[in-house]
């Protein structure tokens, strides 16, 4: 099978060895673990008939440690903390993290807010007012928000765009 002997060799050249010193060891009935990067008896791995050797390339140990660290559940993040993590620049992502933390009352309603830039108190009658993201998009800044009324909202974008 010459299939079988290249993939020995390529094996060998992986891991630093001659094809003849690759062969001693298997010889010997060991076989090299792709998990743990070491030698083990043969009698380590399981039966994997797809493999050129009919075993699995990591041992038995290091498929079970993995597995065990793959299904371990993910400690849920406290209330109020993200599941995504921020995107550079992505506005859409940090106008709706805002959005969010307003829903889950964790900052207050921009309208129950004075604009910071004219002092503009809202009631229904009048502009509403939003929260702008003063410092940018960048993802330490996603929840870096000042509350302003839609006229200097606009007024503070003009003046960003002029910039
Ligand atoms: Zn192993
Ligand atoms: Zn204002």
């Amino acid at each position: 099978m010459g299939s079988a002997a290249g993939v020995e060799k390529a094996a060998a050249a992986r891991i630093g060895l001659t094809l003849d010193e690759y062969r001693k060891r298997v010889n010997a009935g060991e076989k090299w673990c792709g998990g743990c990067k070491t030698w083990h008896d043969r009698g380590e791995f399981a039966v994997d008939r797809s493999r050129y050797d009919g075993l699995t390339a990591a041992c038995r140990n290091h498929r079970s440690r993995r597995s065990q660290q793959l299904y371990q559940p993910r400690p849920r993040p406290e209330k109020g903390r993200r599941f995504v993590p921020a995107r550079d620049g992505d506005a859409r992502q940090a106008r709706g993290r805002v959005n969010y933390l307003v829903d889950a009352g964790l900052i207050p309603d921009p309208n129950e807010l004075p604009c910071v830039d004219c002092g503009h108190v809202y009631t229904p009658e009048q502009r509403r007012h939003e929260y702008d993201h003063h410092l940018g998009y960048a993802p330490e800044h996603h929840e870096d928000v000042e509350p302003v009324c839609t006229t200097c909202h606009h007024a503070r974008e003009a003046e960003r765009r002029a910039a």
